[in-house]
């Protein structure tokens, strides 16, 4: 069994700084993701052609990469409710969420016009991504 942490080490070093964030903030942190996009599945065949022994299905690398790309923790998982509706958070949020807490967790999911019959859904987070929006809320 390899060490999670040294597959990890090993991608950031082949994509380097830039692409190895951009790379896991963008593994589907939802269960309902299927593939990767098309350059993180080059990025990871490219990867793994140098490192055979690394390879992964869809399934693994999700789990892999199930981190705070901010971070670098494991993310944690909570149910919230499900909110009927669309709901749409201020611009400066997202601003200041994507800069100092990009995984922490949101209150509710937004239904945005899907069907969904479930009242509650898991959702992945960061638990230190939520003790800085907590603290920063507390400051504001
Ligand atoms: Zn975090």
């Amino acid at each position: 069994m390899v060490d999670p942490a040294e597959i990890r080490s090993a991608f950031h070093n082949f994509v380097g700084d830039e692409r190895y964030r951009k790379f896991v903030s963008m593994v589907p942190l939802a269960t309902d993701g299927t593939r990767l996009r098309f350059w993180q599945e080059h990025a990871w065949e490219s990867f793994t052609a140098e490192h055979p022994q690394f390879t992964l299905d869809f399934a693994g690398i999700v789990e892999l990469f199930r981190i705070c790309h901010l971070h670098g923790n494991p993310l944690t998982q909570r149910l919230v409710p499900v909110q009927h509706g669309c709901v749409d958070f201020a611009p400066e949020y997202w601003q200041t969420r994507n800069e100092f807490h990009p995984c922490s967790p949101l209150p509710f999911i937004s239904t945005e016009g899907r069907d969904i019959a479930e009242t509650e859904l898991p959702i992945w987070f960061c638990a230190e991504c939520e003790q800085i929006e907590l603290s920063r809320q507390r400051q504001t």
